[in-house]
Order: structure tokens, then C-alpha cells, then sequence
């Protein structure tokens, strides 16, 4: 599989890139590369719009791509599925809208200790517009979601819980389909943050029974730009537009404007078209490589390097529980992850260091910031092997050793 990922032919420093950093973004395979060239070359055009044969060739591409993601998230109908930029704008369009017509003084709004940002931020925003207030899910000692707080923090009150289906620091898989039973049961709607699950395990938004869910196309080996919303249609239908202009109006007059059907009336002004493409092809190639394929790979490399750090004395892991993605976040004791990052990259190992956009999560555990691995389906364990070297050789530079 590597060979489908060009970047891979690149040399950083002399050295072979090793990328550790897919839940940032992920590299992209050629068909994906080619998949936006060739549209480009032979097929831009905008969609929705032109009689002509150029513009309706485009149209039945970029909604042919609605209909595949349909089909991969399992969502009933494709007018489920909008176009959005990514799982921010995602989930900014069900805050702000969603907030304009349901959430007033007094109500609350629930999330997680272990929110990205753009979890946690859009809501904060409504709670301040609308006088309502932030709920918090604690995460336990093992990282993972308190769920019997969970329970008790779902009242009369709540207007929406919003949850992350995988966290971008510890990699846990949270039970999103228990959460969404126990909101549900008090008739309280769920959105799910689906950024760092999409592209690495199955995801069934009927069998979740989750009302929102958002992901972003670069994190699944699609371009930047581009991700989706999928919202039930009796949700999606109940919101008010997000953005207004052309495309998500029926009839515009200065006196009054009427709004287009599902999923138009949220897709104001021209779309990222070749993004989609591009996302219809890593779709395409994700489903050839196979879901449980690249979830026993992530999950083999996903082992191999937690034995791996765990052998380096003076490394701490955060967050083993079982139910994990391929992330792995730890620190070099008395070595600030920038440092560590800074050294791995003169070795031409890529990995992330910091906050991870969720400093909230980052005070819980007690660290300014972490490094995290992140695995995609390219990655191998000799690449690990290598990573464990270069850390060795950190741990000596930093500590004094050496
Ligand atoms: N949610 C989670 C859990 C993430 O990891 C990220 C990005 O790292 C986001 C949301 C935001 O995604 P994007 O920047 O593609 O909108």
C-alpha cells in the first residue's frame, strides 16, 4: 500500500520520510491525486447550474460521491449528507443553527473532557449567545468516558450532546451508540465528532443512531476542503439555513426568500467540486484496501509501538485502554514535546507535539502537551523500530547521557 502514496518517494534531510501524523492529515494515494487532476483536466465545470453536457457530467459526478457516501456511512437517504469544508464547519453549522432555533437561557449543552476544540468552541459560542451553559463529561483515570456521569448529567435541561467518536490525543473509541440510547432516552439529540474514526473503523450512522455526525475528507486520505455533515433529514429539515446565497434559495425576491430542498438549503455558493471527487476516490480506495484490513493494521502497529515506548525508560503513555485507534500519545519525562518533535524531525520522522487543540484534555492529564503517533494504512513496524532509535538517541541527547 505504500507504493499508492507518492509523498513516500520524497526524502526529508537525506532520509526516508517516516510520517506519524495521519490524524492530523493523512498522506493521499495516487488515485485520489489523479482522481482531482483528471477532473480538472477534463471535467471542471460548476454543478447545479449548466445546461450544457460539461456541467451536467459534473453534477452527476458530485452527486454520484453523495450517494457513495451515503452508501459508506450507511445513512438512509443522500439528502442526508451535506458538503461542508470539514468537521469544523460541520459542526459549526449544527451549533449555530441549531442554537438559533432550540437552545435558550437555562438550557444546557453536554460534551466531553476529551473534546478537539472544534468540539468545544461552536457550543461555548452558543452557550454565550443563548445563555445557556457547558456540561462537561469527565474522562476517568483510564482514559476513557465516565459514562454513569454521563447518565446522571443528561437532564430535563439538555438541549444536545455532542461527543467524539475517537479522540485525537488517546485514541479511544467512545461507546457513542450507549450515549446516544441513554440521551435518546430522555429525548435529547446526539452529535458525534467523527474525525478521527472515519477512514480507520466501520462507521454505521443507522446502527449509531446518532442524529448529526461529521468527518473530514483529508483525514481519510481525501484532499483538504472538504468534509461532510450527515444529519436525519427530520433534524436537518428542522434547522434554518446556515450561510445564505446562491444555491440554497428556491426564490429570491427583496422582499422575501424562500430555501431549497435538503441537502441544498446548507450548501450556499460554489462547492469544493474536485474536493468531492477526490473524497469519492479515497472512499473508492478505502473500501478496496477494506475496512477490517486497514483496523487489524492500525491495530497491530498500534501494539507493536506502545510495547515499543513502553521499552524506553522515562517515556509515559496516555491512554491504553483496549478499545483504541492507532494513536498513540505520550511524553520523554522532563523533555517538552517540542524538543522531542524537533529532534525526531532532524531524523526525518514526522510526529505531532503540543496541545492537539485540546487544552482542556491536556489540564486532565496534567501536561502542558504531548507527542502523539498516529498511524495510516503506510506505516510499518520498521518504521517504529526506527522511531524507538531516534528516541533512544533523544532520550540520551536531552538527559545527558551522551
Ligand atoms: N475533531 C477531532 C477529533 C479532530 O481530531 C479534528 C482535527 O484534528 C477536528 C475535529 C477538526 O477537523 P478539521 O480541522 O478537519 O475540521
Amino acid at each position: 500500500m505504500r507504493e499508492d502514496f507518492p509523498i513516500f518517494e520524497r526524502k526529508i534531510g537525506g532520509k526516508k520520510l517516516i510520517y506519524f501524523d495521519s490524524a492530523s492529515t493523512t498522506q493521499k494515494p495516487k488515485e485520489v491525486i489523479d482522481a482531482v487532476a483528471s477532473f480538472y483536466k477534463t471535467a471542471n465545470s460548476n454543478v447545479h447550474r449548466g445546461l450544457y453536457f460539461l456541467s451536467r457530467e459534473a453534477t452527476e459526478i458530485f452527486e454520484a460521491t453523495r450517494e457513495k457516501i451515503r452508501k459508506f456511512i450507511s445513512a438512509e437517504e443522500a439528502r442526508e449528507i451535506v458538503f461542508v469544508r470539514g468537521t469544523t464547519e460541520a459542526i459549526n453549522l449544527v451549533a449555530t443553527t441549531f442554537g438559533k432555533k432550540f437552545v435558550k437561557r437555562g438550557d444546557e449543552i453536554l460534551i466531553s473532557e476529551m473534546e478537539h476544540h472544534s468540539n468545544i468552541v461552536p457550543w461555548q459560542m452558543v452557550c454565550q449567545d443563548r445563555g445557556a451553559k457547558l456540561k462537561i463529561i469527565p474522562v476517568t483515570d483510564s482514559r476513557e468516558l465516565n459514562l454513569q456521569e454521563a447518565e446522571k448529567l443528561i437532564t430535563k435541561k439538555t438541549k444536545l450532546v455532542a461527543i467524539t467518536h475517537v479522540s485525537n490525543v488517546l485514541g479511544t473509541i467512545n461507546p457513542v451508540k450507549e450515549i446516544t440510547k441513554l440521551a435518546h432516552k430522555k429525548r435529547v439529540p446526539v452529535l458525534v465528532d467523527g474525525a478521527q474514526a472515519v477512514g480507520h473503523i466501520k462507521v454505521d450512522v443507522r446502527d449509531l443512531d446518532c442524529d448529526f455526525y461529521a468527518f473530514s475528507g483529508h483525514k481519510m486520505y481525501g484532499s483538504t476542503g472538504i468534509g461532510v455533515l450527515f444529519g436525519k433529514k427530520e433534524w436537518l429539515e428542522k434547522l434554518p439555513p446556515y450561510q445564505g446565497g446562491g444555491e440554497m434559495i428556491k426564490q429570491v425576491t427583496f422582499e422575501k426568500t424562500t430555501y431549497n430542498d435538503l441537502p441544498y438549503k446548507f450548501e450556499a455558493g460554489t462547492p469544493d467540486i474536485a474536493g468531492v471527487v477526490g473524497l469519492g476516490a479515497a472512499i473508492d480506495y478505502v473500501t478496496k484496501v477494506g475496512a477490517d484490513p486497514i483496523q487489524r493494521h492500525e491495530k497491530e502497529l498500534l501494539k507493536y509501538g506502545q510495547e515499543a515506548l513502553s521499552s524506553i525508560g522515562g517515556v509515559k503513555i496516555f491512554g491504553r485502554t483496549r478499545n483504541k485507534t492507532g494513536i498513540i500519545s505520550f511524553i520523554l519525562e522532563r523533555v517538552h514535546p517540542h524538543d522531542v518533535g524537533t529532534f525526531l524531525d532532524g531524523e526525518g520522522i514526522a510526529i505531532r507535539t503540543g496541545h492537539h487543540c485540546c487544552q482542556p484534555l491536556m489540564e486532565r492529564l496534567g501536561v502542558v502537551g504531548t507527542c502523539r503517533i498516529s498511524f495510516g494504512i503506510y506505516n510499518t513496524k520498521q518504521e517504529i523500530d526506527k522511531l524507538k532509535t531516534a528516541l533512544l538517541k533523544a532520550r540520551d541527547f536531552f538527559h545527558g547521557t551522551n
